[in-house]
């Protein structure tokens, strides 16, 4: 992990882009905060930077506004340990793993006996850069960072950040972590070889996606690429909850559902448009957010789940129509030139 000095020198104020330092701080609940060149400050709590505009209105799950809370000095950090045990599971990760990787792991809650890593679907790297959007708790940039990548993750979740560094440390990986926001990318230009993004963007309102990847286009390098997931609407399991909900709703007024789905047509002119050259392929089937190497931490209707879907995931390769019923789709963008 990077001394803070050093990892100010990779950011940069998130309304100006101009370059950021280190001060000392007035605030009672920290000694330190970031000013950038034309005075816009943030401040750094329990050594995270938190680089968020305190006049963006956005509530996804109420973590945007505890974090603002707890970097004004309102509202007390949770009391997590400063450091993990060996082989420990982090309290977080137990008690949030529902909430960040989806409802088939409820049953894991509080009983997890390792973090549950996952599989990212990159090539090896030799210290390519890479920005994990919306990393939470850090599971893709561990994974990441293990096949070589220099990552930063980044969320607007304080205490999701918080733990993903007691696992970074404890896992022994070199990956940083900044709490910010995908519409106010915290970084110069060309900052990045690889965005990577697993269920994020899909949670929040279109508008703030467009926002988001036009900053991802902005700290991707000439030669970048982003790996983003996102919810198809025409997925097998997205068109019965649409319709089930539209049935209960009636079909006037936004349906409030949590995940927002996208058509491949709305994905292709977002992303091809706003990044570059867009291909989109199936991740999966029936469940947006499923990892095979997770089957052990489901119940046994829940496994039948992931089986059928990885059956479906094969076919798709061999029967081309039917990639538009997956779910979970990836959108793999190479930057253009603007
Ligand atoms: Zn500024």
């Amino acid at each position: 992990m990077l001394e803070l000095d050093q990892l100010l020198q990779r950011l940069a104020c998130p309304r100006d882009k101009s370059p950021l330092t280190l001060t000392g701080s007035a605030l009672p609940h920290t000694t330190n905060e970031i000013v950038c060149q034309r005075g816009h400050r943030y401040p750094v709590v329990d050594g995270v930077p938190v680089l968020l505009l305190q006049e963006v209105e956005l509530d996804y799950r109420g973590t945007y506004h505890r974090t603002l809370k707890q970097a004004r000095g309102e509202e007390p950090l949770r009391d997590y340990p400063a450091k993990l045990a060996p082989g420990a599971v982090d309290p977080y990760v137990q008690v949030y793993l529902g909430s960040t990787c989806g409802r088939l792991y409820t049953p894991a809650h509080g009983k997890l006996e390792q973090h549950p890593f996952p599989e990212i679907e990159l090539p090896d790297a030799d210290g390519a850069t890479l920005l994990d959007l919306g990393s939470n708790w850090g599971r893709w940039s561990v994974a990441a960072a293990r096949k070589g990548y220099d990552v930063i993750g980044m969320d607007p979740d304080l205490e999701g950040i918080r733990a993903a560094r007691r696992i970074a440390v404890q896992q022994g990986v070199s990956s940083n972590y900044i709490v910010a926001d995908a519409r106010h990318l915290p970084f110069p230009e060309g900052a990045f070889d690889i965005v990577y993004s697993f269920s994020v963007l899909q949670h929040l309102p279109k508008e703030h996606v467009r926002q988001s990847l036009a900053e991802v286009h902005r700290v991707l390098k000439p030669s970048g690429r982003s790996l983003i997931q996102m919810a198809s609407l025409t997925g097998v399991r997205s068109l019965y909850n649409y319709l089930r909900i539209r049935w209960k709703r009636g079909f006037k007024g936004p349906a409030q559902i949590d995940v927002r789905h996208w058509t491949w047509r709305e994905l292709h002119d977002a992303f091809g448009g706003l990044i570059g050259p867009t291909r989109i392929r199936v991740d999966s089937f029936l469940s947006l957010n499923i990892q095979p190497a997770d089957l052990e931490f489901m119940l046994p209707w829940h496994q039948r789940v992931v089986r059928v879907a990885q059956a479906l995931e094969a076919l798709s390769r061999r029967v081309p129509g039917l990639k538009y019923l997956a779910d979970s789709v990836f959108v793999e963008s190479s930057r253009d030139e603007r």
